[in-house]
Formats: structure tokens, C-alpha cells, sequence
């Protein structure tokens, strides 16, 4: 009678995050955060969106709906999810989220303390009393701490639960001692038990340490994280917690990027009408000002360019790799070293590879639709996206067994026929050309290529599995709560 009673009033969640598609991305998490609530709202969760009102978030309210996409132009289908948006003009109307050309944007503290003051405050002004809050990564992790802290005693406050998501442990939310008033926390959780970390203030230890549950984007991501090779220093937090602690693997919109009707792509394909994902490459050989040549193979990179994504590898490897005779076409913007190493190699072999540095999301998927395969050689990613987007577009992912990589990218068996890519495991270039070797090897044999493609096509990273094994946890987390 209970349970029934129960199922029959909605799990109230609010989602908090510092970007969220369509509104403002710099990578996976906006992703995350545009696309999960939706599956929620489909499953009959009443879930709402938090984010800080950036100058690029083009609305006319402090709320909105987000409804569902099969065009970039936003023609809706189902209910949609109410998002708010936190404004103060100092802090967020900046040309960017987090940095400038100079760095992190100094009073990112500042910042992020204001946006998770205010998310409290939201609950009671819009009197939407959530059951849980979900935060995503450092600019949310004040939330279950203010919650634990400030508001242990607070009527409406005390009783909601948190749940924290690391999308990327890398980023922690560092920041130095002096600036701990500017959060509204006293000095007495500066300790080796609070949010003190080799004598900084660490926003996501903090996090780590008040959120009822942790969860992080991928399986092997969440054991490689309670590791020192992972672990970033925080690898004894997560352990302690280690049975709080839970990966569930992102799915990626299955409408958004959809090769079948997607209306930025030059020609749609299926998998019945697989040629056509040919008049993507010529017409992306073109565009980029490579040779148009649908024999030679093709191979594209999508990313933020940090010290994670690999970069320095494919420099290692790029005399071998372009030896082969394929070519790269490479999208990212990041770190200014990233930038000049790309710049030499397109200098070195301009007749191959194809520099742009920049954020294009419509580019995005014309590489996504155009190229034969997919780099992603990174040091570790705690999910990725680009591979999941790369087989739905029938692009064959190469990756580095890591994180969720090891996760959703199986190596092609050119007996059985299983598997969906290429994978390689040592950090080397050794390991990541002999990779690309055996995919070469496999794109030469038309039928066995053509069997990769059909398993790529068949892969199913859409969010409906994910969604509901969270839902499934918010549900255990409210019932323990009652019980
Ligand atoms: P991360 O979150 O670490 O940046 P993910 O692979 O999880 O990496 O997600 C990256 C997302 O951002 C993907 O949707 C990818 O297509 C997109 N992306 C990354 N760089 C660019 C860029 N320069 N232009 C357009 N989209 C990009």
C-alpha cells in the first residue's frame, strides 16, 4: 500500500549543472545534463534543470522549457523539462563559461559559490521541493555541502537528498585558503576531513565527502578513479566511499544525432542506404581542402585539446600515420600548446591533415558523417562521447582502453565479426599505430568493413538503459530515506 502510494506521487529531482544543451556546452557534461532529464521526464520523474544565465544563453525568462529535439531549430514533441537560470550580470554575461585567453576567470570561486547559494534559494522561491539534488562536477559541489552544513537544521531544506556526479575528476575545483569566506563556510571545515586538500580549499572533495551518493559516468571510470594512477588525489575520498559509489555509462540523444535525418549533414544514410555516408567524405575531403578520394581512408578528431585527449601521441605517431597515406581531419580547441603542435603538423603535411581550431557543432557532425573512423587516444576519459556519436554515425571509433572507453569500444574480430572498433592498451605509439594498422587493414576488405559498419550501426548507446538505472538509484536513495 505504501510503495503504491508512492509510485503514485512523482520523484521530484533537480538537476544542477554549469552548462546544459541548448543552452551553453564547452564538452560531454552539457550534454549529459540536456539529454538525461529528458529520458527522466519520459520515465515520469518531474525533473528541472538549474544552470547560471551565461551571455550566450539566449532566453527571455529566468525559466524555460526544453523540449526534445529532431532539428537544431528546436520543433518540440514531448512535455519538455522546465529549466530556471540563475542571472547576475558581473559573474555570468562574459564571453565565456570558465576561462579567457589569460586562464580560469579568477573569481570563479565567486562565481560558483553565488550559482549554489542560489540554487537553495530557488527551491523555496519557486517552491519546487525536490527529493533529491543531482549535481554535476566542482560548480555544484557547494550544494550538499551548504546542504549538510548551512541548512541541517533548515524545516524545508534538511530532508533533500543529494546525489554528485564526476564527469572528470581532473577538475576539481581547486582554489587557495584565503578565498574560503567568499563560500560562506567557516574555518572549521578547513581540515584533512573536510574540504582542506594539501592546504587548499578543494570544492569536489567537499562533494565527495556530504553527497549521499556518488556516481561517476562510466564503470571502469568509477574503479579507475579509487586508484593513485586515477585517482587525482582524491583516489582515498572515493575508496572510503567506495560502496556509495556507483559508474553508470552516458547515453547520448539518439534524436540529435541521428545520421538517418540529420539536417546539417550533407547527404542522410542508414544502414540500408550506407553508400550514401560517401557523399559526406567527398564532400568533407573538399571542404577541407583534402584530396577527394572515397579509397583513401579517413579519420577524424572531435575534442577539447587538453593533456588528457592524447594529442602529444598523435604527434608521435603522425610521420608513421601519414606514411600509410590516410588522412586526419581534426576539430578542438583548448590549451594554446595544443593548438601550435596541431598548426606544425597541418604545416608538415598539408596535403593530409586538416587543422581547425575552433568550437563548430555543425562541423562536428559533418566529421562525425564524413570520415571512416574516429580517434580518441586518450590518457583516460571517464566516458567519452565522441566514440558513442562516432558508431551511431557508422564513423569506427580507435580508442585507448580507459575509463568508458573500455567500456562501449570492443575490438573488431575479423574471424567472428564481433566488436565495434579498434582498441589499443599501453599509452604508446607503438600500440596506437599498430592499432590504426588493423583498422586499415580491416577498411581495405570491403566486405569486412562493411560488417563493421552494420555492428557499429547496431550498437545502442541511447539514454534509455542509463536513465533508468539512475532512476533505479533515486529510488533506493528516497526509500532508504522514508525507511
Ligand atoms: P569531454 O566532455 O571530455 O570534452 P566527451 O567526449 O565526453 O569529452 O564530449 C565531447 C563533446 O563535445 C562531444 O559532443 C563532441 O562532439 C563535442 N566537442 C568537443 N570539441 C568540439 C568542437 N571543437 N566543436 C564542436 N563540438 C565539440
Amino acid at each position: 500500500m505504501e510503495d503504491s502510494l508512492r509510485m503514485k506521487a512523482k520523484l521530484k529531482i533537480l538537476m544542477c549543472s554549469s552548462e546544459v544543451v541548448p543552452f551553453a556546452k564547452t564538452g560531454g557534461l552539457a550534454d549529459v545534463a540536456g539529454s538525461l532529464p529528458l529520458f527522466l521526464d519520459k520515465l515520469g520523474v518531474d525533473i528541472r534543470i538549474v544552470m547560471p544565465k551565461y551571455r550566450c544563453v539566449k532566453v527571455t525568462s529566468d525559466e524555460t522549457i526544453i523540449r526534445e529535439n529532431i532539428d537544431p531549430v528546436g520543433k518540440n514533441i514531448s512535455n519538455g523539462v522546465k529549466a530556471y537560470f540563475i542571472k547576475n550580470d558581473d559573474f555570468f554575461n562574459r564571453d565565456n563559461l570558465y576561462n579567457d585567453q589569460y586562464g580560469d576567470y579568477p573569481d570563479n570561486l565567486e562565481r560558483f559559490s553565488f550559482f549554489c547559494k542560489e540554487i537553495l534559494k530557488l527551491i523555496k522561491e519557486k517552491n519546487f521541493i525536490p527529493d533529491i539534488i543531482h549535481c554535476n562536477d566542482w560548480q555544484t559541489a557547494l550544494v550538499p555541502i551548504y546542504l549538510k552544513i548551512l541548512y541541517k537544521d533548515d524545516p524545508i531544506l534538511r530532508n533533500i537528498k543529494t546525489i554528485f556526479t564526476i564527469h572528470n575528476l581532473a577538475y576539481q575545483g581547486i582554489f587557495a585558503k584565503e578565498k574560503l569566506p567568499k563560500t560562506g563556510l567557516s574555518w572549521d571545515l578547513f581540515t584533512i576531513d573536510g574540504i582542506e586538500f594539501y592546504d587548499k580549499i578543494n570544492l569536489m572533495k567537499g562533494a565527495l565527502l556530504f553527497s549521499d551518493l556518488i556516481t561517476t559516468v562510466s564503470p571502469t571510470y568509477s574503479r579507475q578513479i579509487q586508484t593513485k594512477e586515477y585517482g587525482c588525489g582524491l583516489d582515498g575520498v572515493l575508496s572510503r566511499r567506495s560502496k556509495d559509489l556507483c559508474g553508470i555509462i552516458n547515453g547520448i540523444d539518439y534524436k540529435e544525432w541521428n545520421a538517418s535525418i540529420d539536417p546539417v549533414i550533407v547527404k542522410n544514410y542508414s544502414i540500408r542506404k550506407v553508400n550514401n555516408k560517401t557523399i559526406n567524405k567527398l564532400s568533407l575531403q573538399n571542404q577541407t581542402g583534402l584530396k577527394e578520394n572515397r579509397n583513401i581512408p579517413l579519420f577524424g578528431i572531435i575534442s577539447r585539446l587538453t593533456e588528457q585527449k592524447g594529442i602529444d601521441l598523435l604527434s608521435d605517431s603522425i610521420d608513421q600515420l601519414c606514411e600509410m597515406g590516410l588522412q586526419i581531419v581534426i576539430l578542438g580547441t583548448g590549451e594554446e600548446k595544443y593548438h601550435q603542435i596541431l598548426k606544425n603538423l597541418a604545416v608538415k603535411y598539408p596535403r593530409q591533415i586538416s587543422i581547425n581550431i575552433k568550437y563548430d557543432a555543425e562541423f562536428a557532425k559533418k566529421i562525425y558523417a564524413g570520415c571512416d573512423f574516429f580517434l580518441m587516444p586518450s590518457r583516460f576519459e571517464p566516458c567519452g562521447l565522441g566514440q558513442l556519436i562516432s558508431l551511431r554515425y557508422a564513423t569506427i571509433p580507435i580508442v585507448r582502453h580507459t575509463g568508458g572507453l573500455a567500456d562501449t569500444v570492443t575490438e573488431f574480430n575479423k574471424k567472428t565479426f564481433h566488436g565495434n572498433g579498434f582498441v589499443f592498451y599501453e599509452y604508446s605509439s607503438e600500440d596506437f599505430i599498430t592499432a590504426v594498422k588493423r583498422a586499415i587493414e580491416v577498411y581495405s576488405n570491403k566486405k569486412l568493413f562493411k560488417r563493421l559498419i552494420k555492428n557499429a550501426f547496431e550498437c545502442d548507446f541511447s539514454w534509455e538503459k542509463s536513465a533508468n538505472k539512475y532512476l533505479e538509484l533515486y529510488g533506493r536513495m528516497v526509500k532508504s530515506h522514508i525507511g
